[in-house]
């Protein structure tokens, strides 16, 4: 976790010295300062943990939140991280030239359908503008090279990916914590080819099957465009209706979009 209280106040890793003793603001424990040189300066449970607050929390969504929110507030903007809204914990908050909130989680844990869907309606009750933005590294994946990014002719998109490109209208932003570069990504259908084959049969005929393509269940082919830094992206928001599409549900709510302020991005970085 980037935040903890120290004597009730909200204070950030990045900041804090060591010494005080700091409290997780979620379940009130102790918790330590953690300032490395390879890691982000964090606050992390003295085990066993058995707090929620920050349960499942890797370096690369801390590196992704303060991403964020480094950009946000050298705009400038009120910003924060792990910032409670309603019930929930965002993981970046920020506010609007207009005063309105938005809501910028990162998300590379698996949650349900339902679960993203709820979340987003209740942000969506808070009168908070949201998005969801996927993790990725480059670098683990199989990836050709194009003139405007990459693509992945395989891959295997968690479920809430494919809630979230529905959500966000066949657009999805994905964020590359170790190189701090978003990504513009695109689903098509994948197609498995199915090899083609004869053979004989009793009888003396010959019968056959394949020679066509399918598409697979579950790969998708994954269309990057960038990569873009915050800086080279307008953040807005547009209204967005409910809708249910097949099992998926889409509550009513204003949509933070990322838009390019120049259609090219920059170059792929070896
Ligand atoms: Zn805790």
């Amino acid at each position: 976790m980037l935040v903890a209280l120290l004597n009730g106040a909200r204070t950030f890793a990045a900041l804090a010295q060591k010494g005080p003793t700091y409290d997780c603001p979620g379940c009130g424990q102790v918790v330590t300062l953690k300032k490395g040189l390879k890691v982000i300066h964090h606050f992390a449970h003295k085990p066993p943990v058995t707090c929620t607050w920050a349960k499942g929390e890797t370096a690369a969504h801390m590196a992704a939140k303060k991403l964020f929110l480094d950009h946000l507030r050298a705009l400038p903007r009120v910003a924060d991280v792990e910032f409670p809204i309603g019930t929930q914990r965002a993981d970046v908050y920020a506010l609007g030239k207009n005063g309105a909130p938005y809501v910028f989680e990162m998300q590379h844990q698996p949650i349900t359908e339902q679960d993203i869907a709820r979340r987003t309606q209740d942000y969506f009750k808070q009168g908070a503008a949201v998005t969801w933005l996927p993790l990725i590294d480059l670098s683990k994946l199989t990836t050709k090279k194009t003139a405007t990014g990459h693509i992945i002719e395989r891959y295997s998109p968690k479920p809430f990916e494919k809630w979230l490109q529905g959500f966000n209208f066949k657009e999805l932003w994905y964020v590359e914590p170790s190189t701090g570069l978003l990504w513009q990504g695109k689903f098509d259908k994948a197609m498995l080819e199915v090899a083609y084959s004869e053979w004989h049969v009793s009888g003396g005929g010959t019968e056959s099957a394949g020679g066509y393509s399918r598409p697979s269940k579950r790969w998708r082919k994954l269309t990057l465009t960038g990569p873009f830094t915050l800086a080279q992206l307008n953040i807005t928001t547009t209204r967005r209706q409910s809708s249910s599409v097949g099992t998926h549900f889409y509550p009513q709510g204003n949509r933070i979009v990322f838009v390019p302020k120049s259609p090219v991005p920059s170059p792929p970085k070896e």
